[in-house]
C-alpha cells in the first residue's frame, strides 16, 4: 500500500488541492490550479489522480464525475471497500460514509449470487442539512 510519503511530487500537488478544496473538483479545474507547478496535460493529472485513488487517497464521485480527498485520517491511507457519499446539489458539499459492516453485508450479498464485481458505488444525491434549512 502506498504511504503519503511515498507520493510524488506530482501526487501530492494533486492531494493537497483536493484537501483544501470545500468541494468535488474535477480533473481540468485541478489542471486549471497545478498549471503553475508545472501540469500541462489533463493525462498528468489523471495518472496521479489513478495512484491516489488506489491508495485510498482520494475517491471518484462518479455521477459527478470529479474527485474528492478522503474524509479518513489523512496520515495513513486505507481503502475502504464500501463507501457511501452524500452529495449536496445545492452547496455541493460531500459527505463520506464508510462502514465495515456495511461493506460486509454488501459483499455477502453480491458474492451470494455468484456477481463479479468490477466497482461499486453508493452515491446520495439532494440537499444537506444546512441548505434545507435555508430553504425551510
Ligand atoms: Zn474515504
Ligand atoms: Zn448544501
Amino acid at each position: 500500500m502506498t504511504a503519503r510519503a511515498e507520493l510524488t511530487k506530482n501526487q501530492l500537488r494533486v492531494l493537497e488541492r483536493l484537501e483544501a478544496a470545500t468541494g468535488p473538483l474535477s480533473a481540468y479545474t485541478l489542471l486549471d490550479q497545478l498549471r503553475e507547478y508545472g501540469f500541462r496535460a489533463p493525462l498528468q493529472v489523471y495518472r496521479a489522480l489513478d495512484t491516489l485513488i488506489k491508495a485510498g487517497f482520494v475517491h471518484r464521485l462518479e455521477s459527478l464525475n470529479a474527485f474528492v480527498a478522503c474524509s479518513d485520517d489523512h496520515g495513513h491511507a486505507h481503502p475502504h471497500r464500501m463507501t457511501a457519499f452524500a452529495i449536496c446539489d445545492q452547496c455541493g458539499q460531500v459527505a463520506e460514509f464508510s462502514d465495515p459492516l456495511v461493506g460486509e453485508r454488501l459483499d455477502a450479498w453480491v458474492a451470494s449470487t455468484g456477481f463479479v464485481t468490477k466497482k461499486a458505488v453508493l452515491e446520495f444525491r439532494g440537499t444537506c442539512a444546512k441548505c434545507a434549512a435555508k430553504a425551510g
